[in-house]
């Protein structure tokens, strides 16, 4: 199976902005080391729940090799048959070990708690639903027990969190395991799990059948549309910018109907100067419903400022011209010795006390939290250090009124004012 154009990783972009699958058409994927450190994870992860014998603790301090088209291996089982081009190495730590095993042991439960039968890296065929020939996408970790279908997903970057309800790319793993499985079983549900462990979040929904047909027919019906467009096509009506669908867009440097969105959004909320010499000072100043609707439209603006910059910095290092802007060089990092060794043998040489020439500093309750857990620190003793830990309370930030987080009672004193002057 190849890998889909139409995959479920970006269907949140497709499905919401049709034009983007034309838009990003022949641009290179470009992995990122976040993205490979992650494909190291899943290994580590499937080398686990595949061949149990090995824990990732048991593994801690050898190496992954991430290769230039995805494949991984651990070092030591390197083969001549193997890619040549290793993009990334991965030293498999004592904290990697531990947030993997957290996603394992949720898979391991998850089996032992349905007695359901476990498929790793399940390569599921998509044609079906995109009518892509021969595409495919792989799901982490797949459950089938009598009449339910798991699908658990390993999210190891540490950005964003992702919730599993209505998550696009685990719907359509759970439609292409409907599909795959059916001669097997009568499912009545798919549950969608994400583990992010370094989060410390898991998100679990579950959908009904009718709720994942009705997704199906969005899908093949956007995908149909999409598999008719060709480079002639009329997209005017097909790009729908937000901040989801935009943000990880191969295009999002280039594209004009986000450019035209996002100066659209801005010429919306702010009046031009010259309109502004008009006002009193009044009028001249924004209301807070005005305040809060150009505060909506940030991230999105923010996303494309950034995508902007990081694509002239690509075409510039590239050597290609934009305008008249230049590179040059930037301010130097902080000052350090070149060797080490050699200044301190000469500060040594000068006769220096050693609190002069060094610097000590306690360690931090993070790693404390290290050496108790690598065994350095008892758990007594761990218990003893925890009473002494404070945590500052958070600056007040900014939320939707749909966050689920209370908002900060600012004046607590006029409220007990209000009360007893009842
Ligand atoms: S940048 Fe946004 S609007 Fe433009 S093609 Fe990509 S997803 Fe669509």
């Amino acid at each position: 199976m190849a890998h889909a154009k139409l995959s479920p990783s970006s269907s949140g972009r497709w499905l919401t902005c049709p034009a983007s699958s034309l838009m990003e058409d022949g641009k290179p994927d470009s992995t990122s080391i976040y993205a490979a450190e992650g494909t190291a994870a899943h290994y580590l992860a499937e080398q686990s729940l595949s061949f149990g014998h090995t824990t990732p603790a048991e593994r801690v301090g050898e190496t992954i090799l991430v290769f230039d088209n995805g494949d991984c291996c651990f070092e030591q089982d390197r083969k001549d048959w193997m890619p040549k081009d290793v993009f990334a190495k991965f030293e498999i730590t004592q904290d990697m070990a531990a947030y993997v095993q957290v996603y394992i042991d949720l898979v391991d439960d998850l089996v032992s708690s349905t007695q359901g039968d476990l498929f790793v890296e399940e390569r599921l065929s998509l044609t079906p639903l995109t009518g892509e020939e021969g595409a495919g996408g792989t799901a982490d970790a797949v459950v089938l027990t009598s009449d339910e279908i798991i699908i658990a997903d390993l999210k190891y970057g540490q950005g964003l969190k992702v919730d599993a309800e209505e998550n696009t790319q685990l719907m359509i793993y759970g439609l292409a395991a409907l599909e795959e499985y059916s001669l097997i079983g009568d499912f009545k549900r798919v549950r969608l799990i994400i583990s992010q462990p370094r989060l410390h979040h898991v998100s679990e929904w579950t959908a009904d059948i009718d709720t994942l047909n009705a997704f199906a027919k969005r899908v093949t019906n956007t995908a149909k549309l999409i598999n008719s467009l060709d480079v002639t096509s009329d997209l005017t009506e097909l790009f729908a910018p937000s901040v989801d669908a935009c943000r990880y867009c191969k295009a999002n440097t280039e594209c004009k109907a986000l450019a035209e969105h996002n100066i659209k959004l801005v010429s919306d909320d702010f009046s031009s100067l010259d309109d502004a010499c008009a006002y009193t000072v009044s009028d001249a100043k924004y209301d807070s419903d005005t305040l809060a609707k150009i505060y909506g439209h940030i991230d999105l603006l923010k996303d494309w400022i950034k995508a902007v910059e990081t694509g002239v910095y690509a075409k510039l290092i590239n050597g290609e011209s934009v305008g008249d802007l230049k590179l040059v060089e930037g301010r130097g990092g902080a000052r350090k010795w070149a060797n080490t060794i050699e200044a301190e043998t000469m500060l040594k040489s000068m006769r220096l006390k050693v609190d002069e020439m060094y610097d000590k500093k306690i360690i931090s309750p993070t790693a404390a939290e290290k050496l108790a857990k690598a065994g350095t620190l008892g758990d007594m003793q761990w218990e003893k250090l925890q009473a002494l830990i404070v945590r500052p309370e958070g600056k007040p930030s900014i939320a939707p009124g749909s966050s689920p987080k209370p908002a900060i009672n600012l004046n607590p004193v006029e409220d007990f004012d209000d009360i007893t002057n009842v």
